[in-house]
């Protein structure tokens, strides 16, 4: 049986450019970083290389990206410095969206514990959150606000570079999780305006276990785990040479190929949404106005998550339900409860993530076999 992948928005696999660039890494070029022999320096000398390059692609400086081992530790990172920034000030308000990860919501729940007021924008029912909602919450007790630039179960683009001009003058720090963008769209750091901004290196075929938090000028993380002097004693811990070089070659390679990458995932993406939708009883979660081809969420009438993404796994295709870091927590996405998404239909919303590397005859064989389990499921149900 043929496996399909159509669950990139979970993780991506490594490019065979990206797997070769790291391989002296992990073999003849495995000496510690820091170590002072010629071997040492050597890793080192790419470590700074990889660092110089993922610094133009983000158009931030080289000295403000700190290797974290993920998006996780980034956004936990970033949003423990602005909190103990803006407690500082006095600004005990932070502005999120309903929306965010979990590895964002979470340290967000432990800050409302330690005392912090933290509201949560909800979107529309379509998904999409306005730069006005925003701004409407940070009120002069605000020091934060965290918001992602695409929604990573829906698809949706949310208008950061609109809050990030907005608050320019206010003293109010902006955190943006940019993983779902990053290497799909062009990221500008500089441009974009914000504080601090997470990204990892898994969701463009780069390795896992690796990202960065980039932060503005004047702006220094504090860090979260304490040990050696790595990452100018932002982050303790040996560098992963590996995974900092896998991860530099990664985004070059998917910002040379974005332009093409884009329309190739457009037309597969238009195809499956027509054909997914010409079924009976299916309903696209999150049609905002602004989307990324790339993440297709669907919810069929009458039918459960789970068993469609059991029929599909049978059938060898791979898909999720919502956010890996969710699934099997037993619970429906909070992102789509947010929207005011029906019992119904909040059962049975699955997540196709495209790249692309899928076919249009993956697209038609994912087609035939929803529409196959759909069915199936259906039928089981009203016997
Ligand atoms: N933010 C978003 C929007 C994500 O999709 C993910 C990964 N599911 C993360 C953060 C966490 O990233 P990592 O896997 O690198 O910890």
């Amino acid at each position: 049986m043929q496996t399909i992948y159509m669950d990139h928005a979970a993780t991506t696999p490594i490019a065979p450019e990206v797997f070769e660039a790291m391989k002296p890494f992990l073999t003849t070029c495995f000496a510690n970083a820091a170590s002072t022999h010629h071997l040492g320096a050597a890793v080192n000398r790419q470590v700074v290389f990889a660092r110089e390059k993922l610094a133009r692609l983000m158009n931030c400086r080289p000295g403000n990206i700190t290797f974290t081992s993920g998006a996780t530790e980034a956004n936990n990172q970033a949003i423990s410095t602005a909190a103990r920034i803006a407690r500082e000030n006095g600004r005990m308000r932070i502005v999120t969206t309903a929306i965010e990860h979990e590895s964002v919501l979470e340290p967000m729940r432990r800050l409302a514990a330690q005392g912090f007021d933290v509201a949560y924008v909800r979107p529309d029912r379509f998904g999409n959150v306005t730069a006005q909602q925003i701004l409407d919450e940070a009120d002069d007790r605000t020091g934060l606000i965290s918001m992602m630039l695409v929604n990573n179960e829906i698809g949706t683009i949310l208008p950061v570079a609109e809050v990030a001009h907005a608050i320019a003058k206010r003293p109010i720090l902006l955190h943006v999780d940019a993983v779902a963008a990053m290497g799909h769209q062009q990221v500008d750091f500089s441009a974009l305006g914000g504080h601090f901004m997470s990204f990892s290196g898994h969701k463009f075929n780069g390795p896992k276990g690796i990202g960065a938090l980039v932060s503005a000028p004047g702006v220094m993380p504090d860090p979260l785990i304490l040990g050696g002097h790595q990452e100018r004693g932002r982050r303790a811990g040996t560098t992963d040479a590996a995974g900092i070089v896998g991860m530099a070659e990664a985004l070059g390679l998917s910002i040379a190929g974005m332009a093409e990458g884009n329309a190739r995932v457009a037309v597969l993406s238009a195809r499956l949404l027509s054909g997914l939708m010409a079924m009976p009883g299916a309903h696209l979660i999150g049609a905002a106005r602004l989307r990324s081809p790339r993440i297709i969420n669907i919810a069929f009438e009458g039918v459960d998550r789970e068993s469609l993404l059991f029929e599909l796994d049978h059938r060898g295709i791979c898909l999720s339900g919502q956010s890996a870091c969710a699934a099997g927590a037993g619970t429906h996405s909070h992102v789509l409860a947010s929207m005011g998404i029906s019992e119904a239909l909040l059962d049975g919303a699955v997540r196709f993530s495209l790249s692309p590397g899928n076919t249009e005859g993956e697209v038609e064989r994912v087609i035939e076999a929803v529409a196959e389990s759909v069915a199936l499921i259906r039928k089981r149900r009203d016997r």
